[in-house]
């Protein structure tokens, strides 16, 4: 397989937590406590956990909207971590955002041409009339009509604010989008015009996506690779199939028992998920799950899994890896139930 067109490494997004009269620091919420993944073009990475796991923090971290603490982002091999003046400026270009809110995220003073418009403006790419056309093109592209130039966000629905947010995002021909829960926001039946929406652009322009979402049937759906987030790390990722057909992290089966209407293996397959959350300002020895975790022994609370590999990994392809001890008989459990 070709290089990455996205590799992080080790990456860590770390805050303060400061409090008291003189706001002095109590502590420090590890968000991202070191991440690495890759993505290769042309490809969605799925990425899966419950509120708070850093999922969003991620995904602004890998854009720099957030400084990070550590650790690299190398976008087609240039460190985006370290980047600054003219080379991030050039590299934000590749790199586009689409938000969860298609509310909040549409200035709602400018009409959807300025709209798509305006990174074309920052970024002075083409002439006025070349910039003009392309918008037209971005708004057929996601299904809208000429007659939306002149409108403001406010007289479109959900969806097609959504779709104006993905014209918007691709108005700067970017490679990478990292998509922060696209169609969370949106009614059911919406839904999945968007997400087809997308898998379509990406089949006609080679996008990659980073796909962020709580909703795991929302993943399966779009994801090439799925990376499950608990407490700032990656548990368990590797192709769609093996992690929805073996899971072999016992969070990542707690979370799949919360798909609705599924195949009876995985259910049985599944382990409720009982308990609260560590804070993310603790520290803690061994493996974060541990005080949720069935199947934890005295050895999981005493150093933190490492990520390792399911079987042999496929030669060059994505290996199925898994941070937890017992992953071998968990997993094997799962592809054999009963
Ligand atoms: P998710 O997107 O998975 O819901 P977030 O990335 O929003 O998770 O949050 C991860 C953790 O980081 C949470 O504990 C959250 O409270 C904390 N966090 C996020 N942003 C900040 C910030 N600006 N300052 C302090 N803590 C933050």
């Amino acid at each position: 397989m070709s290089a990455p067109l996205l590799e992080v490494r080790d990456l860590h997004k770390h805050y303060p937590v400061r409090g008291g009269v003189f706001s002095r620091t109590m502590g420090t919420v590890r968000a991202v406590a070191g991440v690495s993944l890759s993505v290769h073009a042309g490809q969605t990475l799925g990425l899966v956990g419950e509120s708070g796991c850093g999922k969003s923090t991620l995904g602004r971290t890998l854009m720099r909207l957030e400084e990070p603490t550590s650790g690299q982002v190398l976008f087609d091999g240039q460190d985006l971590a370290q980047a600054s003046g003219e080379a991030l400026f050039k590299l934000r270009r590749e790199v586009q955002m689409v938000f969860q809110d298609p509310y909040s995220s549409l200035n709602p003073r400018l009409t959807v041409g300025e709209i798509v418009r305006e990174p074309m403006l920052v970024h002075g790419l083409g002439s006025k009339a070349e910039q003009v056309a392309r918008v037209r093109d971005l708004l057929a592209t996601v299904g809208l009509g000429a007659d939306a130039l002149q409108r403001y966000p406010s007289e479109f629905s959900g969806g097609q604010r959504q779709r104006i947010g993905v014209a918007r995002a691709l108005s700067l021909n970017p490679r990478l989008v990292i998509a922060d829960e696209p169609v969370s926001a949106l009614d059911v039946s919406v839904q999945s015009q968007v997400l087809n929406l997308m898998v379509q652009l990406q089949r006609d322009r080679g996008l990659a996506y980073v796909f962020i979402s709580h909703d795991l049937s929302v993943v399966e759906h779009v994801s090439d690779v799925v990376a499950i987030m608990y407490l700032g790390r990656i548990v368990e990722m590797g192709p769609v199939r093996a992690i929805f057909d073996r899971p072999a992290h016992p969070y990542t089966r707690a979370l799949m028992q919360a798909i609705p209407a599924g195949d009876p293996r995985r259910r049985r397959a599944s382990v409720p998920l009982s308990g609260e959350a560590p804070s993310p300002m603790a520290v803690l020895p061994g493996c974060a799950f541990a005080s949720r975790c069935p199947y934890a022994l005295e050895a999981c609370r005493q150093a933190a899994p490492a990520l390792e590999s399911m079987g042999a990994a496929p030669a060059g392809g994505t290996p199925h890896v898994v941070a937890c001890i017992r992953r071998d008989e968990i997993g094997n459990a799962a592809a054999n139930p009963g």
